[in-house]
């Protein structure tokens, strides 16, 4: 039979840390905390085995569990002394749910199991604290009613705030024997009335209802959406923990508290924490009373009501553990622990929560004091976490201050990281007026639209009071490197009344309010944000990078970074700008440069107007002939930046009714001014409208009808290539015709292509080596790849269209389904942002594959939003891709994931989420 209990006390364990699949996090702890000789009460762990096997019978208890359960019950009883359901000195003990990973989402935990009418009285007698035991039995059948009988918890907090009323005191210790006495008796009348049964007195059956509760609780809607955020798989099940009771709660000389080894924001290598006297461990995180700091530099001023002042050889036993845990787990520990009458019980450790700066420095201090080595240090900082580094942040003291004045109105998901503070527009064009004037403006929206992108360029940050993770705003304001807060759902915009309010307070229009998108918070009035050091010594170049640790130790994990990945990073670049900020943070070229971004310039739009709405080739010819200086200067400035390095052109790109003015009387300026009727210019915009853009006229196939404006653009890239070498600047132009899907597209326009190449070449008298590839976005490309290959010298994946186009998604629409989607797990994560490795990926797998099948030197790249994403680009690292390109702010996470990739490969990269 199989074993499904594992027991642990004094010393010995059943169980060990790296048994986190069987036992969960928590028990796994337990078990490796007490072989380890740390104190912790004797307990065993039920494994998830048991709750897999519980949900396979049909919700029923497996086979063989009960033996061993009521075997564990018997040695806990011998080692602890005392006897589960004895009334004169009853066992009692905690029941704990522990997955595998931490969630939130599960079942609360159960303490004081064990006592009914009885033995409350037992325990009265041999504490000598009747008013204790009371309390024990309140907080049992308050929890276990609250858990396991479904009875609304709130029901019971009212009874106690009515009973802290009538004693007119604020705090639960306030009340006394009689009071608790009253509500143990009201809690189980209204148990009795609530489910039509009296409250369980068998300790047994108390003990199976709260074991098959925590098995039920895997399965509620809360845990479902937990893991689905957190992309944690639904069949893993989760342990469940029975431990002996220790009790904080039995006088002044007792407290419960919670701590971390070190600072979990900073990662300053000093013990910080939390404790209540006199409490249970619900205490502390529940709230209802403030808890006290746990060291006296922690309390400040004389420190006299820390831990360390109040119980001084606790805190030194518990500062001995401290190091005991870092030197035996190699990091930092989120650690629960409770004293009992003078003694020292730990009740949890796990690895610590921290921020990006945390980790950077635990991971360094760590690594220095000789603990772990570099492989270790790289798998410690989650690529992600490096955006916090990068992203400008609020002063501590000043938001602090803020915080004390009450100026925190709300608190959203924090959609892209970064602080920002400005005055509120509530709409894009306020934004835009505002902007222009000068001042900082933060963009107020109850969601955003694409409409609103020039608002949202013009701002300084985004807040919307609807919305998730991926919602438009959250979206766009990643792919911008914006700082944003989205579904703040405490405030209430009203876009028509201009005003913005959250509780009793009213911002106006103009008002100033801040966000902190690496938090959520949104702080009314303003706050100064400051660039992070890294961006002041790369991009700014305003401090001396000797002068900052925090850079110092950045630049030492890129190297390192470096020296272990495969992949090459380049990034996405329009301007000179962008691709010289993408360089400073370590791009190795330009993966992608979408030149339609140049049309929409102010200068040169009416030019491109010009040219679409030509009714011949000499019209558009007039036209293209304006824009090609102005192209050429795009692409001189772009080589300057990369000098060196590859630059991937990708040729016009979206259909052109994206151009067009959408207004009359935007029409009848743009007839104005090109001296033609309005009506006409409407009549040709008409002529234009497509009824599936996004399938419709737009890439290769405008090269293929309009071969003039490809004509001009290979010009403009030939000829600033040429210039460029004409002032020993090095260039690799690599020129990418998008959306290709057949080989006779490609071999049509690239044709062209050269053909400018060498009329250029002639002019110039120089030839400068370029390479002629596709972008690969359209299925089909994918399924010829080996014939395309055979023209093309590279090939770059565009999976934004790859995915749309093989899934059949609009990524403008999804929206409408895809929370539905993800809601009820048909997909794991939104596919636009994690590429999709069973669909999308094999494409991509196969198209990688036959491409070098018939080109064996073929260069592949993806520049899809996919680039900068760790699970992706560990994706791509194993198909075999030269390189990824994202967003510049993105390119030392995708440098950092690529090292992961290849650590993972090595199997030296372990998962970082415990
Ligand atoms: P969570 O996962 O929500 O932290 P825990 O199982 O850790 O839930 O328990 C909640 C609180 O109860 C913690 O503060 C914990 O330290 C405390 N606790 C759990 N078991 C015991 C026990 N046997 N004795 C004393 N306190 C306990
Ligand atoms: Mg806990
Ligand atoms: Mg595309």
């Amino acid at each position: 039979m199989d074993k499904l209990v594992y027991f642990f006390a004094k010393g010995q364990a059943e169980g060990s840390a790296s048994m986190k699949d069987l036992l969960g996090g928590k028990g796994a702890n337990l078990a490796e905390m007490t072989a380890i000789g740390i104190p912790v009460p004797p307990g065993f762990t039920i494994s998830t085995r048991a709750c897999n096997l519980y949900f396979e019978r049909g919700r029923k208890m497996p086979e063989g569990l009960e033996g061993q359960v009521g075997q564990a019950l018997t040695r806990l009883e011998k080692v602890f002394g005392k006897r589960f359901g004895d009334v004169a000195d009853p066992l009692l003990v905690s029941v704990r749910s522990g997955a595998k990973f931490s969630m939130p989402g599960m079942m609360d935990t159960i303490l004081n199991l064990g006592l009914n009418d009885q033995a409350v009285e037992g325990l009265a007698r041999v504490s000598g604290d009747r008013r204790f035991a009371l309390d024990s039995y309140r907080r049992f059948v308050q929890m276990y009613a609250g858990v396991v009988l479904d009875v609304p918890k709130h029901d019971f907090e009212t009874m106690i705030a009515a009973a802290k009323k009538a004693r007119r005191v604020a705090d639960d210790t306030g009340l006394q024997e009689k009071d608790l006495e009253k509500l143990v008796a009201a809690f189980k009348k209204h148990v009795k009335k609530a489910t039509g049964k009296a409250f369980p007195q068998d300790p047994v059956d108390q003990l199976w209802g709260a074991v098959a509760a925590v098995f039920r609780s895997w399965d509620n809607d809360r845990a479902r959406l937990y893991r689905r955020q957190y992309g944690i798989p639904d069949d893993i099940g989760t342990a469940v923990n029975v431990q002996c009771m220790v009790f904080g709660n039995l006088g002044d000389d007792c407290a419960t508290g919670v701590a971390f080894t070190r600072n979990p924001a900073t990662g300053e290598n000093v013990f910080f924490g939390e404790y209540l006297p006199n409490a249970q461990g619900e205490d502390v995180v529940a709230g209802i009373r403030t808890p006290l700091p746990i060291s006296r530099a922690q309390a400040g001023g004389d420190g006299s009501g820390s831990l360390e002042a109040r119980h001084a050889a606790c805190y030194a036993q518990l500062l001995g553990i401290r190091d005991t845990l870092e030197t035996h787990y190699k990091d930092m520990q989120d650690i629960e622990f409770t004293i009992e009458r003078g003694t020292l019980y730990m009740l949890q450790t796990r690895t610590g929560k921290r921020t990006g700066l945390a980790a950077l420095h635990i991971a360094f201090d760590f690594k220095e004091a000789g603990v772990i080595d570099t492989k270790t240090l790289l798998s410690r900082i989650e690529a992600d976490m490096l955006v916090q580094l990068l992203a400008p942040i609020f002063d501590g003291k000043e938001k602090d201050r803020a915080r004390k004045d009450g100026r925190v109105l709300g608190k959203g998901l924090p959609a892209g990281p970064g602080a920002a503070s400005g005055a509120i527009a509530f709409t894009a064009e306020r934004a835009v007026e505002m902007a222009k004037k000068g001042r900082p403006v933060l963009l107020v929206r109850s969601e955003t639209s694409p409409e609103d992108l020039a608002g949202m360029v013009a701002a300084v940050g985004i807040l919307t009071s609807r919305g998730g993770m991926t919602s438009h705003a959250a979206v766009v304001a990643r792919g911008m490197g914006k700082p944003c807060v989205v579904g703040a759902e405490a405030l209430r915009v009203e876009v028509e009344k201009r005003r913005l309010t959250a509780g009793k307070r009213t911002l106006k229009e103009g008002d100033f309010v801040s966000i902190d998108g690496s938090t959520g918070e949104v702080i009314a009035g303003s706050l100064t944000p400051h660039p992070s050091e890294i961006q002041q010594i790369l991009v700014e170049k305003t401090l001396k990078p000797e002068r900052s640790r925090l850079y110092g130790r950045y630049a030492q994990l890129m190297r390192w970074a470096d020296d272990g990945r495969r992949l090459k990073v380049r990034t996405n670049a329009d301007t000179p700008h962008d691709a010289a900020v993408a360089r400073a943070f370590g791009a190795q070229g330009i993966g992608l440069c979408r030149t339609e971004h140049m049309f929409f310039a102010e200068d040169r739009i009416a030019a491109v107007r010009e040219m679409i709405l030509a009714d011949d080739l000499a019209g558009r010819a007039k036209a293209l002939a304006k824009l090609l200086p102005m192209q050429r200067q795009d692409f001189v400035g772009i080589f300057r930046a990369m000098a060196g390095l590859p630059v991937t052109i990708r040729l016009l790109d979206p259909p052109l009714h994206e151009f067009l003015p959408t207004t009359p009387e935007q029409f009848r300026r743009l007839g104005r001014e090109m001296r033609v009727p309005a009506a006409r210019l409407m009549e040709r915009a008409e002529q234009l409208h497509e009824t599936n853009p996004m399938l419709g006229h737009r890439g290769c196939r405008l090269g293929i009808t309009y071969p003039e404006v490809y004509e001009m653009q290979a010009r403009a890239i030939f000829e600033a290539a040429a210039k460029c070498a004409a002032s020993k600047v090095e260039v690799h132009p690599e020129i990418m015709i998008p959306l290709v899907g057949t080989v006779r597209e490609f071999v049509d326009l690239a044709g062209r292509i050269r053909a400018v190449g060498e009329t250029v070449a002639a002019k110039t008298k120089t030839r400068v080596p370029y390479l002629v590839g596709t972008m690969i976005e359209v299925p089909r490309a994918c399924l010829i790849a080996g014939a395309i290959a055979k023209e093309a010298q590279f090939f770059s994946f565009g999976t934004n269209d790859l995915t749309q186009m093989t899934y059949g998604f609009s990524r403008d629409d999804i929206g409408k389904f895809l929370p539905a989607y993800l809601d009820e797990r048909i997909l794991p994560v939104d596919p636009f942002q994690s590429i999709d490795q069973d669909g999308v990926g094999r494409l991509v797998k196969l198209t990688v594959e036959e491409g070098r099948g018939a080109r064996a030197d073929l260069k592949v790249g993806i520049c899809g939003e996919h680039g900068g994403d760790p699970a992706s680009v560990d994706f791509f690292h194993r198909s075999g891709l030269d390189y990824v390109s994202c967003s510049p702010y993105r390119v030392p996470v995708a440098r950092l994931a690529a090292a992961h990739a290849a650590l993972r490969e090595d199997g030296t990269h372990g998962s970082t989420t415990a």
